[in-house]
């Protein structure tokens, strides 16, 4: 054990007169070009390093930012465990061949936006584009599928994508995730619908929820076959795109945008006309409960979700963006019956969303939309020199313990600047500790709206503070 050996007391001596030093009288450029000179003489001066600065398409999340993430990560949370849901992190890199196998090669994240290389050992890895591949990953290989199912999980992350970069599109981004696994009752769609619809309600930002069915494998080869037709009909009248789409993945025509496809796109035929009764029944379902719960919703029969593992419902929310008199993706999700046995397991039904986050904070920027309000320290703990200042640290440590938010500038000696910064900070009380109080063994508590002053036990203070702040109504 180390000994313990008692610690010289310093007593403070008298402070010592202060030596004002004399500013130069001559002007400083003259003085500084001189210095330069000098300094040029004896060493060159050294070319400045280049600074690095942020890879395209990232973003720092500073710390003015910060609020609104909270907010929505709180929101997310809360959502989610009044759901009943598990939280699970998974890591951002992964074998690169889960994401080939479970979104489908044939897609616009496969083919050119994964962050696709060899490490070290020459293994294929990714930097995950979307995390729904990885959840099933770690259900498959945690053995979940032997707990009670449904499995409820959610997450919280980055995503990458290398993508050309806009407002609201970087090649690093936040999603929050929602997913159900193990279940296949069309109820699991609107309870995940529900969530996102509550996520972007209850903070206020108007959006409205556009929903389709792709049905499974075989209704969609019908419909497929119908729709190739149609469009080969119309070759004449579609852009260089849609063409190429045709050939690769011909439900991605209904993606186009482009003003001369629009008409043939208006009269393709629709997926739901191609539905087995057992998908049209779920959709049915689905939209019955949404009706139910009063969520309004758009049927939109050209939405179709750019990943193959989607089965049977699909959805997007969007917002209208007043200013650009367009529409913007918030977020996505619906059902993948079929992608955990892709993945290697038994055939288990499921299904998922994932809003984007910074689309949502552009939303709640825009819109001025009120955050739930923030922490706010409830005292500042001021001192006045080395041997109250520890005496400060110690009451800071009493009172975090006691669960009063402080604040501080321990590094300060000027006791105005102190209580200037509590003034700027809105605090509403403040511990001032001089010597006179160290050695009395007493604390000043000082309201800072109206100035009143007592000087109180130290050893009280937090109890007496909690009781001003109506925190502590237990009686001395
Ligand atoms: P997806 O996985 O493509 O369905 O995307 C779901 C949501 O994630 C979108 O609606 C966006 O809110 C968000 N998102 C997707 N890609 C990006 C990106 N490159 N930058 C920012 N947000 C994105």
């Amino acid at each position: 054990m180390a000994s313990l050996k008692k610690k010289p007391v310093f007593k403070k001596s008298a402070p010592k007169p202060v030596v004002k030093k004399e500013l130069p009288r001559k002007p400083l450029t003259g003085g500084q070009s001189a210095q330069k000179k000098e300094n040029a003489s004896t060493a060159p001066a050294a070319p400045a390093k280049k600074q690095i600065q942020l890879l395209r398409g990232m973003k720092d999340i500073l710390p003015r930012d910060q609020h609104y993430w909270k907010a929505v990560y709180e929101k997310a949370q809360s959502i989610a465990e009044d759901f009943g849901f598990d939280r699970i992190d998974t890591p951002v890199l992964e074998d690169a061949s889960l994401f080939l196998r479970g979104l489908g090669k044939v897609t616009d994240i496969v083919e050119k936006e994964m962050y696709m290389f060899e490490d070290r050992d020459a293994d294929k890895v990714t930097l995950r584009p979307e995390n729904t591949a990885s959840i099933v990953r770690a259900y498959l290989q945690h053995g979940m599928w032997n707990q009670p199912q449904p499995v409820k999980l959610w997450y919280w992350g980055p995503m990458f994508r290398h993508e050309r970069p806009q407002e609201g599109r970087q090649r690093q981004f936040w999603q929050a995730g929602f997913e159900v696994l193990g279940d296949p009752s069309p109820v699991i769609d609107a309870m995940v619908i529900q969530m996102t619809w509550l996520l972007y309600n209850e903070f206020g930002v108007p959006v409205t929820i556009h929903i389709n069915s792709m049905g499974m494998p075989d209704d969609r080869t019908r419909y497929k076959m119908e729709l190739v037709q149609y469009y080969r009909a119309h070759r004449a009248e579609i852009c260089e795109n849609c063409k190429a789409r045709l050939m690769k993945n011909p439900l991605r025509v209904l993606d186009c945008k482009e003003e001369g496809c629009q008409p043939v796109k208006a009269n393709a035929p629709q997926i739901v006309d191609y539905l087995s009764n057992d998908s049209r029944d779920h959709f049915m379902k689905v939209l019955e409960y949404l009706d139910e719960l009063g969520i309004p919703y758009f049927l939109n029969h050209t939405l179709v979700r750019g990943l193959d593992y989607y089965t049977r419902t699909v959805f997007e929310v969007v917002t209208s963006d007043e200013e650009q008199g367009s529409q913007t993706a918030l977020c996505g999700g619906g059902r993948y019956d079929l992608l955990v046995e892709e993945l290697g397991g038994k055939p288990t039904p499921a299904c998922g969303v994932a809003p984007g986050i910074e689309r949502l904070i552009v939303q709640l920027k825009k819109r001025q939309l009120p955050l739930p309000p923030q922490r706010q320290p409830q005292v500042y703990v001021a001192q006045l020199g080395d041997l109250s200042r520890r005496k400060a640290m110690l009451l800071f440590a009493r009172l975090r313990a006691e669960g009063v938010m402080a604040d501080q500038d321990f590094s300060k000696g000027s006791l105005k600047a102190q209580l200037e910064s509590a003034n700027a900070k809105k605090i509403p009380f403040a511990f001032v500790i001089g010597q006179k109080e160290v050695q009395e063994g007493t604390v000043i508590m000082r309201d800072m709206d109206s100035g009143v002053q007592e000087t109180i036990d130290f050893n009280k203070a937090p109890q007496i503070l909690k009781r001003k702040l109506g925190i502590d109504k237990s009686v001395e």
